[in-house]
């Protein structure tokens, strides 16, 4: 029950239809975002990506066929269930909706046992879904997100800023001298390691919008929405100093530690940009941080 609450549910309606009933029978359990333009919809959806879209079929002038084409050619969108809203369904539009890729039907009067039913069903399969692809894109030894789900990631934050014109901003981190720690310590120390430096990453990131993950090996990178070169600087330095001063004990009790090298990139996205620049911009100041000496950060100043 829990999860349902807090499921989030966009339904596109037309201005013109009454849509009280169904306002009231969702917000018994879900907070419903209404909008009555699609392409107002289409920039919800690509910002807040609900979990499932209700779209009513008699939407205006871009009707909710269209509506429905469109969110079934993105990427970003094809995998959002969508459940059409008709006030007399034929058979022919029942078919072409569900031929376009929509899930379920839901016919005006609309009662109330049934909706929450069905879109019960559709929201349990979202959760499933979900942690199926959670299994694929979170790395097992740190439990942190991978590369797979930061290049996602980042994409979206792209696209999210670039309409803010606000600056994103990226870190690139590397162990320092790893292979000496696992010559000296052996292997499964050196994973130990990996995965305080983990904690320290995820104990550092405070925002929603921030994110961590393990690109490979002993490198990670963070992903700071809405932040500057200055504000990225100084989460930077305070995950620096935490892996700096932070002892981590081998099976024997005997006490290591370990220093990071960070490069930072930021940048105001625009559409036409991108993020790989950002990623090497990173890249390019990490080896930097190792050239001038280890256990620093380097970015544009
Ligand atoms: P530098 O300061 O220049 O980064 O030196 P380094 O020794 O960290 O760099 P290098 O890239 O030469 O070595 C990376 C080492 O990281 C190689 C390997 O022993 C270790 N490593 C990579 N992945 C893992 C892992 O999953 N677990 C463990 N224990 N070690 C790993
Ligand atoms: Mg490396
Ligand atoms: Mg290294």
């Amino acid at each position: 029950m829990e999860a349902q609450n807090q499921s989030s549910i966009l339904v596109v309606v037309d201005k013109n239809s009454n849509s009280e009933d169904l306002r009231r029978i969702l917000q018994n359990e879900y907070h419903p975002e209404f909008t009555t333009s699609g392409k107002e919809a289409v920039n919800i959806i690509l910002d807040h990506r609900p979990d499932l879209i209700l779209l009513d079929l008699c939407l205006g002038s871009a009707g909710g066929f269209d509506l429905l084409l469109t969110l079934k050619e993105m990427d970003e969108t094809r995998n959002i269930p969508v459940i059409l809203l008709t006030n007399n369904a034929s058979v022919e539009d029942e078919e072409r909706g569900l031929r376009l890729g929509a899930v379920d039907y839901l016919t005006r009067p609309f009662h109330s046992a049934i909706v929450t039913a069905r879109i019960r069903i559709q929201l349990d399969m979202v959760k499933h879904i979900r942690t199926i692809e959670r299994l694929g894109m979170i790395d097992a030894l740190t439990d942190i997100p991978n590369r797979r789900f930061f290049d996602i990631r980042i994409k979206e934050e792209w696209r999210r800023t670039c309409r803010r014109k606000s600056c994103i901003s990226i870190l690139m981190l590397d162990v320092d001298k790893f292979k000496n720690y696992n010559d000296t310590y052996g292997h499964p120390q050196g994973d130990r390691l990996l995965k305080f430096i983990g904690k320290v990453l995820m104990d550092n990131l405070h925002r929603p919008s921030d994110m961590v993950a393990r690109l490979g090996g002993e490198e990670f990178a963070v992903l700071l929405g809405d932040t500057d070169t200055a504000g990225a600087a100084k989460v930077a330095e305070a995950i620096r100093r935490d892996v700096e001063n932070g002892v981590v004990l081998t099976q024997e009790g005997e006490p290591t530690s370990i220093t990071i090298s960070i490069g930072i990139s930021s940048i105001i996205p625009s559409m036409d940009g991108d993020f790989m620049e950002l990623i090497q911009q990173a890249d390019k100041y990490l080896y930097l941080a190792k050239e001038n000496g280890r256990n620093r950060i380097m970015f544009k100043e």
